[in-house]
């Protein structure tokens, strides 16, 4: 840790940062990866994911633009057909009221990710572009820095769900590192298939802040695969790549206050982290909220310049935080 913050927030942020710089050449990855951050389902919800894509299918994704699409859209663009067709032909039916695709239709088409018009009484769609076919692996990270035995027995149960749901294909725990190799106890305490990594950022995070303690094993095969008898179907594997796709590791700016005049981001190795001025810490989303006694509202006078159409400092770090995760989306 560089010691200015060692929560699990700040961890976690850090892993991710590591994993955008250095997924691909750690791990051998052929392609292009995608790091977000509290993806996942009702059940189960990963600290850390990475989304190793086709590179030529993550290009073509980006027709359908850079917010997430959720499972109704999916239905409706994954099925679309190249030419005009009655909707109902064209999808499987749903299995609950077609009035609902119709309006999952219309919310695509005021997206401009599909065509539609009126024949008669009937919606026809057509497809602006087909949906590619972009994840190629989905790698779950659950961050624990603070790795003791009742932590790892803590995790255990977890990490026995993650490898026998096999939602993702990898998992990894990721923990600060000590002095040495994480002790094979508390190795003994995860299921075999998951990997483990030391990371150390005490000179903050950059391409060799990890290292490989204990390597995963693969726990989806190639029966696994989503594509059955030459259907694409929408699976949840599918909803949370779409979902690590739009939010990244950046959008913790959703939850904390930007909008407060000590709000600031700090830069920490090759990471640029979220800083209170005011408390001289990485404050913590639940921290940095309205009811923080510390928050105060940019003065109107920091907006005074380009006010209303730029806004304040807040607005400056939200699009530069978006304007990163664009960057490293489309690999600019
Ligand atoms: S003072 Fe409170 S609300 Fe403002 S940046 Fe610091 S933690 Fe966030």
């Amino acid at each position: 840790m560089t010691g200015w913050d060692d929560s699990e927030f700040a961890f976690e942020l850090r892993v991710c940062r590591w994993a955008e710089l250095a997924w691909e050449r750690q791990m051998n990855v052929d392609g292009h990866a995608i790091v977000a951050r509290q993806i996942g389902t009702k059940r189960r919800r990963w600290d850390t994911v990475i989304i190793e894509c086709d590179p030529v299918g993550l290009a073509a994704r980006s027709a359908f633009g850079s917010d997430e699409l959720d499972s109704d859209l999916l239905d409706v663009l994954v099925h679309a057909p190249a030419e005009w067709t009655w909707y109902r032909d064209a999808l499987d039916h749903p299995g609950y009221p077609w009035r609902y695709v119709r309006e999952s239709i219309h919310r695509a088409a005021d997206r401009g990710l599909l065509k539609t018009r009126k024949r008669g009484n009937r919606i026809e769609i057509k497809r602006i572009a087909p949906y590619p076919d972009w994840v190629n692996r989905i790698v779950a990270i659950e961050n624990k820095p603070d790795l003791d035995a009742s932590a790892a027995r803590a995790l255990s149960a977890q990490l026995t769900h993650d490898v026998r749901a096999r939602l993702a294909d990898e998992v990894w725990v990721a923990t600060a590192d000590t002095d040495g190799s994480v002790s094979p106890a508390l190795l003994k305490a995860f299921p075999v298939e998951v990997g483990v990594l030391s990371c150390s950022f005490s000179d903050g995070v950059n391409a060799d802040s990890t290292r490989v303690d204990w390597y995963p094993t693969a726990i989806r095969s190639d029966a696994d695969r989503e594509i059955k008898g030459g259907q694409r179907s929408v699976t949840k594997r599918l909803v949370l790549a779409e979902r690590a796709y739009g939010r990244g590791f950046r959008s913790y700016h959703r939850t904390m206050r930007p909008d407060c005049r000590h709000f600031e981001l700090k830069r920490d190795g090759r990471a640029l982290l979220p800083a209170c001025a005011a408390k001289g810490t990485l404050p913590t989303p639940r921290e940095c909220s309205g009811s923080c006694p510390a928050f105060e509202p940019e003065p109107p006078i920091w907006r005074t310049r380009n006010y209303p159409i730029e806004g304040g400092p807040g607005k400056s770090v939200v699009r530069l935080l978006r304007e990163r995760r664009r960057r490293q989306r489309e690999r600019l």
